[in-house]
């Protein structure tokens, strides 16, 4: 028995030891991409306390509410800690509130009570933040569930110890209850994309009674416990002693007050700010450990999961739980309240690309979800979104939502309505919507000529003629899956054609088309803009995703692409801004990468490098994948470079540290790269492991000499998502010099549309 008594410590104290090895999220450094700014994105990102997709994130604000870069590194004081929605500081945040503790005078201004803070005295995890207020002596923690949170505010001692709740201007109302310590209210800010009765309802209850109340009401306090008006903020104030610790329970809801109360009972209940922090921890890394690495640097770990982090957050969940544990959602497009999911804050210009792609692999319950969101979001707007904010938002290009769509579907993910998908997919190819970004922009040139004339008054024709050409194809590949009329899947296919009407062999480029068929002139390939969308033709050349054969067919052959590409990376930096008037972020991005015209900072580009696997040179993509890696991805706060756009640029990162990419979405195939790790061990949703290994990997041997199947010499370029859903080995003998004959054969490369008929 003394034997037994004296094991169970030890046993507890291995399993703790254990536990806190294996805490991936403290890996995370959310402040990754915060050092940025209008001129310069090395990520435009906030630190988002949150959960994976949760409803609500949590920031800490250095700037005030009108300012998009919410949080800045470099700045040296905070204002609030915010909840926040936004997606990107170029579409905005909306439905924010903040808390915010003070001591001493109250300062309710939010550009005068703003305090002195230091990253010297902050932790920033993606489940856990804390702060100090040197101004007021007051230390912050915030912990988050999916839509609600708990702050820990630890006071010195003080007369007047005060915390503000700012609903921000724009449309706001508090409320103080002292007898139930609570504050309730709403707030309305948001720049578009929602009807007019949208609200964020809110509720934050403390478990310290206040002996003062105030509230703010564009700029007039009072004694009022009740304010509604523009912009309005409630104060509570008690006196506290030295270290005593306030706690605030928050939630909010989009539905109604009662859904608030509801969601702050069922997410946090009676849980203590130290329960609710290790349940997010536990969220955190639950889902962390599915993409588990082995070997790698520590920074290259860190730079990983806060890639993976970042990957988890968009779009996030809009739906709610309702009193009877159905799923329920406020519709951002009719007002109405709704049941079924909802998903939002996306822009799938960015996100098609390699986020999508990862939910279909690690994610496809989730996947699921998203699609039945769509085919709510079209029965409540008659349109799919393509920038959802929460509502449809006016912002990039492209018809991308049937990418996602497809690439879910014949991936075998289902448990939504895809006729309905299907048919709101076919209006978008034959409809103009009520935003240029929803339906199909040019659409009636684009059908009627095969693409959008440059001379017609539709900006960014080119980039949109090739990105309707790549959903066409993928739209074709959908309509035989679900045996669709032949002659409609003979549209789409000659429509999947539609990229060759704008490349001009004159010049080997993509090219702006006027109506009467000639090219536009004078040509620059490096002019941004114009023909094209924040980029140029050195990155739009490549936009032929799922015919890679077919562009290398109009460039004379294989090798003349390959040259191009090689040139792409070689080219010096030029550009013409004209179109833009300035020098737009992302051309001061590619300037100082130092990789020529290659501009990993944007998104028309990043699939480019795998290229190479088509054009029978896959040395030069392990290559080049892997200076990306190493030069324009570290775990510090300029770690990115440029916007991370919804976890894309960090879902590049994901993948290609993995060791492939998924660079044509509804081909169910993954170019191989060149992985980071030793090893990474994906657990999939079906229980399968699919282990990644390289076991001589290095700095150094960054080539892929062979690769193995299941112990079995595998000669191609990539990997189908059906090999990888089955489970397994995939094994790459790394070298440090290029092995010039693997992977050199048609037969080893990834899916082309012109090969079909090979
Ligand atoms: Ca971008």
């Amino acid at each position: 028995m003394v034997l037994l008594v004296s094991l169970v410590p030890l046993t507890t104290l291995a399993q703790k030891a254990k536990s806190a090895k294996t805490s991936l999220v403290e890996l995370v450094n959310p402040l990754v991409g915060t050092d940025s700014d209008r001129a310069l994105s090395n990520g435009n990102t906030y630190p988002a306390i949150a959960l994976p997709w949760g409803m609500n994130f949590w920031t800490p604000q250095t700037n005030q509410m009108e300012n998009s870069w919410t949080y800045m590194y470099d700045d040296v004081k905070l204002r609030g800690f915010k909840q926040t929605h936004q997606p990107s500081p170029w579409i905005g945040d909306y439905a924010a509130f903040s808390l915010f503790p003070e001591t001493g005078e109250l300062i309710v201004d939010e550009n005068k009570r703003a305090s002195w803070f230091s990253h010297k005295a902050e932790i920033a995890k993606p489940h856990y933040y804390k702060a100090y207020l040197s101004n007021y002596d007051v230390t912050v923690e915030i912990t988050a569930t999916e839509r609600a949170a708990q702050f820990r505010f630890t006071f010195p001692e003080s007369g007047a110890s005060h915390i503000l709740v700012d609903a921000f201007n724009k449309g706001s109302m508090v409320k103080i209850s002292p007898q139930e310590r609570k504050i309730t209210g709403y707030c309305r800010n948001k720049d578009g994309g929602v009807p007019e009765n949208f609200h964020n309802y809110f509720v934050i209850v403390f478990d310290k009674e206040f002996t003062e109340l105030a509230t703010w009401k564009d700029s007039i306090l009072t004694n009022n416990a009740l304010a509604e008006g523009n912009h309005t903020v409630a104060i509570i104030s008690f006196k506290t002693n030295k270290g005593e610790v306030v706690n605030a329970k928050v939630a909010s809801s989009f539905i109604s007050p009662e859904q608030a109360e509801l969601n702050l009972e069922r997410e946090i209940g009676q849980n203590t700010f130290d329960q609710t922090k290790a349940n997010a921890e536990a969220a955190w890394n639950k889902e962390l450990e599915r993409v588990k690495t082995e070997g790698g640097t520590f920074d290259q770990n860190r730079t990983f999961y806060t890639a993976l982090y970042r990957t988890m957050l968009f779009p996030r969940k809009f739906y709610e739980i309702d009193a009877v544990n159905k799923v329920v959602h406020y519709s951002p497009y009719n007002g109405k309240v709704l049941p079924g999911y909802l998903f939002t804050d996306n822009g799938f210009w960015d996100t098609f690309r390699a986020v999508f792609p990862f939910f279909t692999l690690m994610h496809p319950s989730l996947s699921s979800q998203i699609m039945e969101g769509l085919a709510n979001a079209y029965d409540e707007s008659g349109w799919l979104p393509e920038w959802a904010s929460p509502g449809h938002r006016s912002c990039m290009i492209g018809s991308n939502s049937a990418v996602n769509i497809t690439d879910a579907y014949l991936k075998g993910i289902r448990g939504f309505d895809i006729g309905k998908l299907y048919e709101a997919i076919l209006k978008n190819t034959e409809n103009e919507g009520p935003l240029h970004s929803v339906g199909r922009y040019g659409v009636k040139y684009y059908n009627q000529l095969g693409y959008i004339p440059y001379n017609v008054g539709i900006k960014e024709n080119t980039a949109r003629t090739l990105e309707y050409a790549y959903a066409d194809w993928c739209i074709s590949k959908l309509a035989k899956d679900l045996g669709r009329p032949q002659e409609e899947i003979n549209r789409f296919e000659k429509r999947a054609m539609n990229y060759s009407n704008v490349f001009d062999p004159s010049v080997n480029f993509m090219r702006g088309r006027n109506e009467d068929g000639t090219f536009q002139s004078p040509f620059r390939p490096d002019k941004w803009g114009d023909a094209f969308t924040e980029g140029s033709s050195w990155h739009w050349t490549w936009c032929v995703l799922h015919d890679p054969q077919g562009l290398a067919n109009l460039m004379g052959g294989r090798e003349k692409m390959a040259a191009r590409l090689d040139e792409l990376f070689t080219t010096a930096p030029t550009f013409d801004y004209s179109y833009y008037k300035r020098q737009i972020h992302e051309i001061t991005e590619m300037l100082i990468s130092n990789m020529g015209q290659y501009a990993h900072g944007n998104q028309p580009i990043q699939h480019g490098i795998y290229f190479y696997d088509y054009l029978g040179q896959p040395w030069k993509g392990q290559y080049q994948v892997r200076q990306v890696m190493d030069k324009l991805y570290t775990p510090n706060p300029d770690g990115l470079c440029g916007d991370e756009d919804n976890g894309q640029t960090s879902a590049w990162y994901v993948f290609s540290a993995m060791g492939f990419y998924p660079v044509a979405p509804g081909t169910g195939e993954y170019a191989f790269g060149s992985p980071l790790f030793k090893k990474i061990t994906l657990t999939l949703e079906n229980g399968k492991q699919f282990e990644i290994s390289a076991p001589a990997n290095s700095s150094e041997n960054v080539y892929v000499n062979k690769v193995t199947l299941n112990c079995k010499v595998y000669d191609k370029n990539y990997i189908r998502h059906i090999d990888i859903l089955k489970g397994g080995k995939l094994k790459f003998e790394m070298t440090p010099s290029a092995n010039l004959s693997r992977g050199t054969l048609l037969e080893s490369f990834p899916y082309s549309f012109s090969n079909e008929t090979k």
